[in-house]
């Protein structure tokens, strides 16, 4: 969805959210994969909670990864910390397209 990638090439993370039922389609979507209606994009709460998480050592891709879940959404962020516990509240800090094209979400534990 290019609206979606121009939004986050700006650092603004905006989910298609359905004109008549109201959930969010995701992955990104012209129309609702619940009702097939007209999505439209919406700023969301982006504080969700880490269902689980992984560090990785492959060459270029180093890093912990973990799967979030907000706003009835799941998706893969990174972290720069390893001080992480699986259901902990996290909150997206960060989110853009990288240098090699790739959409990037960094998220970072709450403090609350
Ligand atoms: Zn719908």
């Amino acid at each position: 969805m290019r609206e979606f990638i121009e939004h986050l090439k700006t650092g603004k993370f905006r989910v298609p959210k359905c004109m008549s039922c109201g959930r969010n389609a995701w992955p990104p979507s012209h129309c609702c994969p619940y009702c097939l209606s007209k999505t439209s994009l919406k700023k969301i709460e982006t504080t969700g909670i880490l269902l689980e998480f992984t560090s990785s050592h492959c060459k270029g891709k180093e890093g912990i990864f973990g799967l979030v879940e907000m706003s009835g959404i799941k998706l893969v962020g990174s972290f720069h910390t390893t001080h992480l516990k699986e259901g902990m509240k996290v909150r997206m800090k960060e989110c853009g397209i990288g240098p090699d094209g790739t959409a990037f979400y960094f998220f970072t534990p709450t403090m609350a």
